[in-house]
């Protein structure tokens, strides 16, 4: 049976992204995997309130975004004892920039959610979704609560 080698964990920095990076910390422990991590800022940026209320909201939003997103993935990313060069921040579609960092760097199992800020409402999220019909790895989509 194979075994995976590197996992990537895609992060859209809602609250319940912690269990996603739990989850795919314990698989990277049992594979004796790397764990990469990564953050896609959308192409498009209207205001979220995941990237929190400190954002200030003016006509460079996309540099406030990856400069806001930047602090953030480092905060995780050294939370959960993940290197630096394990860490990415991209900007574009998320569903196709996490295909396309995974198949950049020999990933075998993305990491997502269920759903997140796109999916509330739904059984698996655009992205989620997205990542799954378009991968050519393994994807795991984590069941998140939908509150
Ligand atoms: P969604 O399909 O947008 O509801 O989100 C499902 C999951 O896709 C989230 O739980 C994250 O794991 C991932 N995801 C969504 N948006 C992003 C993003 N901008 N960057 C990285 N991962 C994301």
């Amino acid at each position: 049976m194979s075994t995976y080698k590197h996992l990537l964990v895609a992060v859209d920095f809602y609250e319940q992204c912690e269990d996603i990076i739990n989850k795919a910390k314990a698989l990277a422990t049992i594979y004796d995997a790397k764990l990469s991590i990564l953050h896609v800022v959308d192409n498009l940026p209207t205001f979220d309130p995941g990237y929190g209320a400190d954002l200030a909201f003016n006509m460079d939003l996309t540099a406030e975004l990856m400069d806001s997103s930047k602090k953030r993935l480092a905060v995780l990313a050294n939370t959960h004892q993940i290197p630096a060069n394990c860490v990415w921040l991209e900007m574009g579609s998320p569903k196709a920039e996490i295909v396309r960092i995974a198949d950049e760097n020999e990933v075998d199992l993305i990491v997502v959610g269920s759903h997140g800020r796109h999916g509330l409402a739904l059984l698996l999220g655009s992205t989620a979704n997205g990542v799954l019909h378009h991968a050519n790895c393994d994807v795991l989509a984590v069941r998140l609560k939908a509150d």
